[in-house]
């Protein structure tokens, strides 16, 4: 059993929900048709000039673990489906080494919709949709959410108020931190994200030592 650093600094949320399995799912849907018809994002003609799909997020709507990536590449922005692409075998395999099936878990980015050329997500993108990541945090009430890549990583650390022990993500990744949320004490797990693996097999390694502890906890 690994003992995370716990930091009681609650994070500012706003309502306190517990709601049944329709529930949830009916609130889930809800944020699929905000973001479906967001003009506001700056990434909204792009998905539409590209016929393609955001990307809310998918897995068990009362699942223990979150898992929380950047934001959608092609084939995600064409299925709707987070992490079906190179990186989403990769994040497979990283699941079974730890016996740990997809279908348990809840997948999902902080930006919903694909950043073209597959760049980095802009602050302004961030900030945009990071509000539905955080209901969906509520409606779901995770107890552990391991953030994948610095992105998710800067986002998740700063919004449960635990920005104070940012560090590069190569010294974060494997450390548990604690903390509260609305609903809960909460874990955060820092992850690198898989697509670091793709060509760095050493990473893959490391990666698959830091998904053991999802395990443990
Ligand atoms: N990379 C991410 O961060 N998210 C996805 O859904 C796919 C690739």
């Amino acid at each position: 059993m690994i003992a995370p650093r716990f930091v009681r600094r609650p994070a500012r949320m706003t309502t306190k929900l517990s709601l049944n399995l329709a529930e949830r799912t009916e609130a889930l849907e809800k944020i699929r048709d905000e973001i479906l018809k967001l003009e506001a994002s700056p990434l909204y003609a792009f998905r539409i000039a590209n016929k393609s799909l955001p990307v809310i997020g998918e897995g068990s709507h009362e699942a223990r673990i979150m898992l929380v990536g950047e934001a959608p590449g092609k084939n995600e922005a064409a299925t709707g489906r987070p992490f079906c692409g190179a990186s989403g075998k990769l994040l497979d395999e990283l699941l079974s080494s730890v016996k740990i099936s997809r279908e348990s878990v809840y997948i999902t980015n902080i930006v919903k919709d694909r950043p073209p050329e597959n760049r980095d997500p802009s602050p302004e993108e961030i900030a945009i949709y990071g509000p539905f990541l955080d209901k969906q945090i509520e409606i779901i009430q995770p107890e552990i959410i391991a953030t994948l890549g610095r992105f998710s990583m800067q986002y998740i650390m700063t919004k449960f108020g635990l920005a104070d022990f940012l560090l590069p993500i190569s010294q974060m990744h494997g450390q548990l931190f604690g903390t509260e949320a609305s609903h809960s004490k909460i874990k955060i797990l820092p992850l690198y994200h898989p697509a670091a693996a793709i060509y760095n097999r050493k990473l893959l390694d490391t990666l698959k030592l830091d998904f053991a502890k999802l395990k443990e906890l």
